[in-house]
């Protein structure tokens, strides 16, 4: 599980990875490991099918430099993928709400960041309280109304930069359908991650049944088709439930996770993935496949 690959020197935020790093993994794996797409992937786990370990790769949200990047190494290497992507992000320039909050505070000149919905107010002037500041804004928001949230974050991101709020741009930047299009040609696929990227636990059924849906439409009128694997947003145990992965088994073969893991035939709508950010070195990302693929 990928978000994206950077191009640029200095990495924003370490779930971008560095083209050269993310060149070295593939290569290293590709010596050792069959790649294939998760939807055939998908279809060899129900038939019980798989011999040898097999790869997918996937990425999530839709960043501009999945198109810009990752494809062009991808396509040197004969490599597939799957990018899932939140459909209201495309061809717009709104950013995620967590990317606002990590460029706000590291970007911030203030001292501290008062934020009265949250009833919180921290420090940003020692070294290390801008990476504390952010983790404890992004974990308090996700629990909270989603559609709040955005408004939130945009309200003190403002507050906090004034005149230095900007749109998103270089790694924050998603892609537009122009891009999607391209992006849509063999052996690469474009998946469904939600329009709006809400933690489905945190929105009612109907929002998030609707949330699903409009992305796999979206999908399909702009390019035709869409992969039937869902993938959900920020994807760990408690943001989807039994409700959740009941409607998405009526309208896709399999659905992925964040949860840590190799992909099981008993675990369709909740299929694990490996996270990978650029403090995953080539070597070790390896071993940690090598050792899921005897199943430890
Ligand atoms: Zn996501």
């Amino acid at each position: 599980m990928y978000h994206g690959v950077s191009k640029n020197k200095y990495l924003k935020s370490p779930k971008h990875l560095s083209y050269d790093l993310f060149r070295a993994q593939l290569i290293k794996l590709k010596q050792h490991y069959e790649f294939t797409s998760i939807d055939n992937l998908t279809g060899l786990l129900s038939n019980k099918a798989i011999k040898n370990p097999l790869l997918a790769i996937t990425f999530d949200d839709g960043y501009k430099n999945n198109y810009s990047a990752a494809a062009e190494i991808l396509d040197d290497l004969g490599l597939p993928a799957t990018f899932f992507i939140s459909t209201g992000y495309i061809g717009t320039n709104k950013w995620m709400w967590t990317d606002l909050v990590e460029y706000s505070i590291m970007s911030s000149k203030q001292d501290s960041v008062k934020i009265s919905d949250l009833g919180i107010e921290l420090p940003l002037s020692a070294p290390g309280n801008k990476a504390l500041a952010i983790s404890s804004i992004k974990s308090l928001l996700k629990s909270k109304d989603f559609y709040q949230t955005q408004s939130l974050v945009e309200g003190f991101s403002k507050s906090l930069l004034g005149s230095d709020y900007v749109d998103p741009f270089d790694d924050y930047q998603f892609m537009s359908w122009d891009d999607i299009k391209e992006l849509s040609r063999a052996p690469f696929a474009i998946g469904a991650h939600t329009v709006n990227h809400p933690i489905l636990t945190n929105v009612s059924q109907s929002i998030a049944e609707q949330e699903i849906l409009n992305s796999r439409d979206d999908i399909i009128n702009h390019i035709g088709t869409c992969s039937k694997t869902f993938c959900y947003p920020n994807g760990k145990i408690t943001d989807y439930n039994q409700a959740i992965m009941n409607f998405t088994s009526l309208h896709f073969d399999s659905a992925i996770s964040t949860v840590y893991g190799y992909a099981r035939a008993d675990e369709m709508y909740q299929l694990r993935r490996v996270g990978v950010s650029n403090s995953l070195g080539c070597n070790k990302l390896f071993r940690r496949v090598a050792n899921l693929t005897y199943g430890t």
